[in-house]
């Protein structure tokens, strides 16, 4: 079976991709699977996709496998497109989630629900160890900053005040597999499984 590593440090991220791949024969392994937990890449590349790029091929030359890497962008339109391909750095160094996710509500204070158009924009990038070619998939999830912060348990990040386009509901109160049918992550998964399934039947 084709041996898949799953190149992020972000514990949401991983349950995210066993779940959406659970049906591809694929050996999924984490960063911790591989001793590689405390490789940090340095993510300077501009763009979602040359940062998911500068990951992919950091963990796949270290870690000698198929990797997938993620990059992930918060695009707010009232805000002029922050947070941006850095949703990480929102407000600054040192915030928690939680602060950065009251930053953000805080930005938006006084602007209705019509004006609060927004999107998660996710890229895959899936590279071979010790070989230049990388592929990219990407999903969109259009949505909207909810008013205030929901109290759900599920999700991560941004998820307790981002409401995808046709739910009155943000995703952190979705079970995963809910989300996963809508996000940017599952839409991005679903373009990417052809190539996987090349891959371990060829
Ligand atoms: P990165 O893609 O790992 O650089 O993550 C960028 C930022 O976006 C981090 O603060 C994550 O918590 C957040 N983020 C990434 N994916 C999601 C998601 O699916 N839902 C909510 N927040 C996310």
């Amino acid at each position: 079976m084709l041996d898949l590593l799953i190149g992020t440090g972000n514990v949401g991220k991983v349950n995210e991709y066993r779940a959406l791949l659970a049906g591809v024969p694929v050996n999924l392994f984490d960063l911790h699977d591989v001793g590689l937990a405390d490789l940090d890449v340095e993510e300077d590349g501009g763009t979602l996709e040359a940062n998911a790029r500068l990951k992919a091929r950091a963990y796949a030359d270290a870690g000698g496998r198929l990797t997938l890497a993620d990059d992930t962008g918060l695009i707010v339109d009232a805000l002029g497109g922050a947070p941006g391909i850095y949703p990480a750095r929102y407000g600054g160094p040192g915030l928690t989630m939680a602060q950065r996710r009251a930053r953000l509500l805080a930005e938006l204070a006084g602007i209705p629900a019509a004006e609060r158009s927004a999107r998660f924009v996710c890229v895959i990038v899936a590279a071979h160890p010790q070989a230049g070619e990388m592929l990219s998939f990407e999903g969109v999830c259009e949505g909207q900053i909810a008013l205030a912060e929901a109290e759900g348990e599920h999700g991560f990040g941004y998820d307790a005040i981002f409401i995808p386009q046709g739910s009155d509901r943000p995703l952190s109160l979705m079970p995963m597999a809910q989300k996963n049918q809508i996000s940017h992550r599952g839409q991005a998964v679903r373009r990417l499984i052809p190539y996987l399934l090349s891959l371990a039947n060829g």
